[in-house]
């Protein structure tokens, strides 16, 4: 727990430098899932120096910190979050363009660049046009979707690193896999990437962009909260073809629900708290283990202890 002259210290440091830290602020506004208590610390910081004094000095304080994106792939428990959490959407979401190339900010909308990619007749991210994430979260998930993936478009990639210092690294230097990054296995912080695209035609960008949208709108269930798929898919098989082999497609446990129109989607059906969500999880897992023999792994990110869904 964040001891209190260590929390007085950090809002008084911050107030001294100008920046804006709210306190106990909820989570489940800043997440897809709409799951999440409170954050104890709250910031929504405006430029890289502003990101740069918040780490140090929660740092030097002890004070734990989460920097949220789109908040499209956590699952935040009712407890909240013990300490600092930076999002980056509100107030670093600048994109500019120069020649073929997109520089845009962590905060930057992925759908945001996709417009102005189209907008400026350049070809490569269409793939990405209804993933709803920001930048740096995109490239951290190194998210993908109908045979794109974001390591195919990036060519750099700038950061904060643990030890304070800015630093870019080339796409070959990220560690990129199925759904991970260079940024997965650390507390590095993106703060901006620069994707390289080819000139295409504008009717064509624009007409993948639709169909693909359209193939979401038809086969997701974008009505209710999710985080999208909730399981990475396992090697040789598809996550969603295992949870409707093992009879789980529709399957309501108390607020939460396998999706009946796809079940990789694990949604909150009616305001389903976190141990409701993560009973389900470990109940999807279970019976697909039992029935496929197949062990899936969760894609959504958990901020929380497990532990604390079984007081719930
Ligand atoms: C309806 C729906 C559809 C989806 N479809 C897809 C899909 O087709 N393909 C796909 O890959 N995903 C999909 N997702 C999941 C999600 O959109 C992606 O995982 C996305 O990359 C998450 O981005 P975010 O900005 O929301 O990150 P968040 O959920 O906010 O964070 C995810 C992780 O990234 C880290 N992170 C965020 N920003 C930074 C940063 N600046 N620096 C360092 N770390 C950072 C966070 O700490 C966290 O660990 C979908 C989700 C939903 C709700």
């Amino acid at each position: 727990m964040v001891k209190e002259e260590m929390g007085k210290t950090f809002l008084d440091v911050m107030k001294d430098k100008g920046y804006n830290v709210r306190e106990y602020v909820d989570l489940k506004d800043y997440t897809s899932l709409q799951i999440g208590g409170p954050a104890r610390f709250f910031s929504e910081p405006y430029h890289i120096e502003e990101i740069k004094e918040l780490i140090t000095t929660a740092k030097e304080l002890q004070i734990p910190f989460f920097v949220l994106g789109n908040g499209s792939n956590v699952l935040v428990s009712d407890h909240g979050f013990d300490g600092l959490i930076i999002v980056t959407k509100t107030n670093m979401n600048t994109i500019e363009v120069s020649g073929t190339h997109i520089k845009a900010s962590a905060g930057a909308m992925l759908k945001d660049v996709c417009v102005r990619a189209y907008e400026e007749s350049l070809t490569g991210l269409e793939f990405a046009y209804g993933i709803p994430a920001t930048v740096g979260g995109a490239v951290y998930m190194n998210a993908g979707a109908y045979g794109g993936e974001i390591k195919d478009v990036l060519l750099k990639c700038t950061y904060l690193s643990e030890d304070g210092e800015i630093h870019t690294m080339y796409k070959d230097e990220l560690n990129f896999s199925y759904r991970h990054s260079y940024f997965s296995d650390n507390k590095d912080i993106v703060l901006e990437a620069e994707f390289a695209l080819d000139i295409g035609k504008p009717e064509s960008i624009k007409e993948i962009m639709d169909d693909l949208l359209n193939r979401r709108k038809t086969k997701q269930p974008l009505e209710y909260p999710s985080a999208g798929s909730t399981f990475k898919r396992p090697e040789g098989n598809y996550a969603s073809a295992l949870i409707e082999q093992s009879g789980l497609k529709g399957f309501q446990h108390k607020n939460a629900m396998v999706s009946d129109k796809h079940a990789g989607f694990v949604i909150n059906h009616n305001q389903a708290s976190f141990g409701e969500f993560i009973e389900l999880i470990e109940i999807v897992k279970e019976v697909v283990k039992t029935k496929t023999g197949y062990e899936l792994e969760c894609e959504v990110r958990i901020i929380g202890e497990v532990k604390d869904s079984h007081n719930k």
